[in-house]
């Protein structure tokens, strides 16, 4: 597939896989995925994996993020992790914003901004999550609540950091559901999130932006989503924990 920018395609293992299934998931991957170069490939496990993960991963072309951390560097944060902490597993990508973080650990736009600068202040990339519920689609709301989300969530990031930004639609309806927006959905939307980011950073830095679509995510639908032109990807939850959807998933992205 001939694209604009180079397809990114992400698997966020939530909160899933010892170390020993995640070392068995990630040996699956590099058989399956160590030729591939036309497509940049991410794996997000548990932060109790990522240490395994990242020794099974060097000279390959799978690389290693993580699904939230800490906006502060150190400190009385019981429980938290921070971003030179993930740069010491070769962590590369950090997810920010998920739905699932922004609803059962209320974070906010505010807090999603922090994050991002304090990622890349560790020159970790930001993968920043939006989306709309069911109910606000079906109120007409879809692009208001995301524009909300996309100008709160990157307040402050200058053009050089947006540049090094991924964004992430996914629509909380489809994510963990089986319902997939549909191609003409997801493509509606993601030209609306890189019109946003023109007028935020200006035209040159919003082409450069890689937005990827998340939201049940498989290998049946993932030519026909990743063929749309603002689509530069996928972050795939559910089909990310076999090797044969994941592989299937970026093989037939390519
Ligand atoms: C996700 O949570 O990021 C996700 C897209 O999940 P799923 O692929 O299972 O819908």
């Amino acid at each position: 597939m001939d694209k604009e920018r180079k397809l990114l395609i992400a698997g966020n293992w939530k909160m899933n896989k010892t170390v020993a299934e995640a070392v068995s998931l990630v040996e699956g991957l590099v058989r399956e995925l160590s030729n591939v170069k036309e497509v940049d490939i991410l794996v997000c496990p548990p932060f109790t994996a990522l240490y395994a993960v990242s020794q099974k991963i060097l000279d390959t072309q799978i690389r290693l993020g993580a699904q939230t951390m800490n906006e502060n560097n150190y400190g009385a944060y019981t429980g938290e992790i921070n971003a030179g902490m993930l740069k010491e597993f070769s962590v590369r990508y950090v997810i920010l914003g998920h739905s699932e973080r922004r609803q059962y650990y209320k974070e906010d736009d505010a807090l999603i901004a922090k994050k991002a600068l304090a990622a890349h202040a560790a020159a970790l990339k930001p993968i920043i999550c939006v989306g709309e519920t069911l109910a606000q689609r079906e109120a007409g709301q879809a692009e208001a609540v995301i524009g909300k989300q996309v100008e709160g969530s990157l307040a402050g990031l200058s053009a050089d950091q947006m540049e090094e930004t991924v964004i992430a639609y996914e629509p909380v309806w489809a994510i963990g559901t089986g319902k997939t927006a549909t191609s003409a959905q997801a493509q509606e939307i993601h030209q609306f999130i890189r019109k946003t980011l023109a007028k935020m950073f200006g035209e040159a830095v919003a082409k450069k932006v890689r937005i990827l679509y998340g939201g049940s995510v498989k290998p049946a639908n993932a030519r026909e989503l990743m063929s749309q032109p603002d689509v530069d990807g996928g972050l795939v939850g559910g089909a990310a924990l076999e090797v044969r959807s994941f592989s299937d998933i970026v093989k037939n992205s390519i």
